[in-house]
């Protein structure tokens, strides 16, 4: 989104659209705040209080400070007092964190749908555009909003993650490798009940937690954060950077558990997508990886029926040679059973 000054900003879609909990996520404190009935009891952002003199109310989207502010609100007004401006830029910041499409130029346009003029931009009609033009190379995924553009360091980390949780092994996911990646079960909040895996950027900065399904089949196989995209990173990237190794062919993925799975069998130059069609950032990635490294082949490992396969597979023969496998087990494989496709 741009982040132009609009001369009308919709509040009420602000307000709407983003929680109380988000926002103090966004200031990082979110984890020190507890449960009292209905509300949330956590330090005073603002005067940087004790751990119980701010307290919030989520379903009404609205907190108090009983310190040295004495004062509360909404979203709106917590964003003003810790920025100092007023609610407008407030408005506008936020919707910039948390990508509110057309937010600031677009009023009422859910809740009072009078104009029959088509939306211009809603998610669906900006992928068909994507489509057409020249932007296709973009993960298209139906079931999520559209995504920011830039990630942003996460400011707080999950802290007791189970790696030899139960779940994990109906994954095939063992404790030691859990371990190696940062991985586990995550036992509350937002990912309560899912395997949290940590998603770094290039350069290893904390920017997410994938919440990964602990039933073996898929569907949703992740939940994300929504001010996440993670078609603009490359899953275990970092790590790849820092191996001393010589450096064999990159293995690419589709899933994160692939990455895994070729852990185990000792295959860690591997990188993995995060969804099954590869977008231009991610090109942009490995093209400077493979420059900077002298390697000059990819080796696509996918699994039969992977949809955009093919394609795929041409976008990535744009910056190196590609071999591609299809496998149902990546980890068990073995030379014999590839069938291979070279692509030049
Ligand atoms: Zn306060």
């Amino acid at each position: 989104m741009s982040k132009q000054k609009k001369s009308l900003v919709d509040f009420r879609k602000v307000k709407d659209s983003v929680s109380i909990t988000q926002v103090l996520e966004h200031y990082g404190v979110m984890g020190e705040f507890s449960k009292r009935g209905n509300r949330l009891e956590g330090p005073c952002p603002i005067h940087n209080g004790d751990s119980s003199s701010f307290s919030v109310t989520p379903a009404k989207n609205t907190w108090y400070c009983f310190g040295e502010c004495k004062q509360g609100g909404n979203i709106l007004d917590l964003v003003a007092v810790m920025e100092k401006c007023g609610v407008r830029d407030a408005a506008i910041m936020i919707s910039d964190w948390f990508d509110l499409d057309g937010v600031e130029h677009r009023p009422e346009k859910q809740t009072k749908p009078k104009r029959p003029t088509p939306p211009k931009k809603s998610g669906k009609s900006e992928r068909k555009r994507r489509k057409s033009g020249k932007d296709e190379l973009c993960v298209e995924d139906e079931a999520n909003p559209p995504r920011p553009d830039a990630n942003q360091p996460l400011t707080f980390e999950l802290k007791s993650l189970e790696p030899d949780h139960e779940t994990l092994l109906a994954r095939n996911l063992m404790s030691d490798t859990a371990t190696h990646f940062g991985a586990g079960y995550c036992k509350r909040g937002l990912l309560k009940g899912r395997i949290a895996v940590p998603v770094h950027s290039r350069d290893g900065e904390l920017l997410a937690y994938a919440g990964a399904t602990t039933k073996d089949i898929k569907q949703p196989a992740y939940l994300w954060p929504r001010n996440f995209n993670p078609a603009l990173e490359l899953y275990n990237l970092n790590r790849v950077i820092g191996l001393e190794k010589a450096k064999p062919p990159l293995v690419v993925v589709c899933d994160i558990f692939d990455i895994f799975e070729l852990f185990e069998v000792g295959r860690e130059h591997a990188v993995a997508l995060m969804g099954n069609t590869i977008s231009k950032a991610q090109l942009a990635l490995l093209s400077d990886y493979l420059s900077a490294s002298d390697v000059a082949a990819v080796h696509f490992m996918a699994r039969p029926g992977t949809p955009k396969l093919r394609k795929t597979v041409c976008v990535l023969a744009q910056i190196a040679f590609v071999r591609l496998t299809l496998s149902a087990s990546l980890g068990t494989m073995s030379e014999t059973q590839q069938h291979n496709l070279e692509v030049a």
